[in-house]
């Protein structure tokens, strides 16, 4: 079998999530990476199991977005055969999937968290309580991937490189891109990326301070519960779980969070889970690794000040 993979670009950056992406697709056969973008950005493609790294040039994407983008791929698709195609979980990968399913009359499975080598997708539904195993029975197998699901292959990559030219069509070209903003960021890692997060809950009671702190003083990205975002005090963005982000550090400090089986589905495979909650009984102490019972506006400093002085 053939699979071919989208590669994902963060500011300009290819991010880990395209390794995670080969590196599930590569149990299916080889692997064709496409970018959307320049031979510069596929040059960028150095790690993974991806022998063939396809760059498509094409600006209309930039200007007429996922309509363009199906185009794009709908012609590699018709290229290369493959019996496999891995997207990323995004807004824009899920949609571009859906689109893409409906041009090559194929199945779509979205949200995977696994993928076997005959294509079996693995799902957890129900806020993780439940797995389904599923598996496309008609075309192409096309999967859109959790990021953060899978620890990736990053052996050094040597991919052949070429470059395919894909006219975008009259109805892609409908309706247009007539401008962008770029989301505001502070100096704080991408959530999804960081090796470090320290989420916020309702415990915070609103105020974000310690948890900013603790996260900055260990370079970390914030994350928050739904209950936080909910009520305003952080962005949905930052929302970790079941309708927000998959999260997979190395670390996760959950502060005031009880550990709702919603919240857990985005961070249960955390490498070492870390809370603080004044209820000893609070769930999320189920899946810690080390736990603090205790207010998190007496821990967080006390903590922080002990990472300054081992700093200083
Ligand atoms: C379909 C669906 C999807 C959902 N998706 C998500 C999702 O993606 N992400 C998500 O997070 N939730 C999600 N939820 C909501 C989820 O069920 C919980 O309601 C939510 O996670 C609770 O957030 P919380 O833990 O911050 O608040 P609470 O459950 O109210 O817990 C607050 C905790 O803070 C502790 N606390 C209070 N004060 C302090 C203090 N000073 N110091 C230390 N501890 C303190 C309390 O003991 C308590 O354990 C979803 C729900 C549904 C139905």
């Amino acid at each position: 079998m053939s699979a071919v993979i989208l590669a994902e670009f963060s500011d300009g950056k290819v991010s880990k999530t395209t390794a995670e992406l080969a590196t599930l697709a590569a149990r299916t056969g080889d692997v064709t990476a496409v970018v959307l973008g320049n031979s510069q950005m596929a040059a960028q493609i150095l790690a993974g199991p991806i022998k063939k790294v396809i760059a498509v040039d094409n600006a209309d994407v930039l200007a007429y977005g996922v309509a363009a983008a199906v185009d794009a791929l709908a012609a590699v698709i018709a290229q290369e055969s493959p019996k496999v195609l891995l997207i990323a979980s995004s807004a824009f990968g899920k949609e571009l999937a859906g689109r893409l399913a409906v041009r090559t009359n194929s199945g779509l499975i979205t949200d995977a968290v696994d993928v076997a080598a005959d294509a079996t997708a693995t799902q957890l539904v129900f806020g993780g309580s439940t797995t389904v195993h599923s598996k496309v029975s008609h075309g192409i197998s096309i999967i859109t991937v959790r990021p953060n699901s899978v620890d990736p292959d990053l052996t050094p990559a040597t991919p052949e490189v070429s470059t395919l030219t894909s006219p975008t069509s009259a109805t892609s070209q409908l309706a247009k891109i007539t401008s962008t903003q770029a989301p505001v960021k502070g100096g704080r890692p991408e959530l999804t990326e960081a090796q470090i997060v320290v989420s916020g809950g309702r415990g915070t009671n609103g105020d974000f301070t310690p948890v900013e702190t603790f996260a900055d003083l260990l370079g970390g990205a914030v994350g928050a519960s739904r209950a936080a975002t909910d009520a305003g005090w952080y962005p949905h963005s930052m929302q970790v779980g079941q309708t927000g982000k998959t999260v997979s550090p190395q670390l996760y400090v959950a502060c005031g969070i009880s550990g709702a089986i919603q919240h857990r589905a985005g961070m249960q495979t955390s490498k070492v889970i870390v809370a603080i909650n004044k209820d000893p009984e609070a769930p999320i102490f189920e899946v810690a690794d080390f736990g603090v019972v205790g207010d998190l506006f007496a821990v967080l400093p006390q903590a922080s000040e002990g990472i300054k002085a081992r700093k200083s």
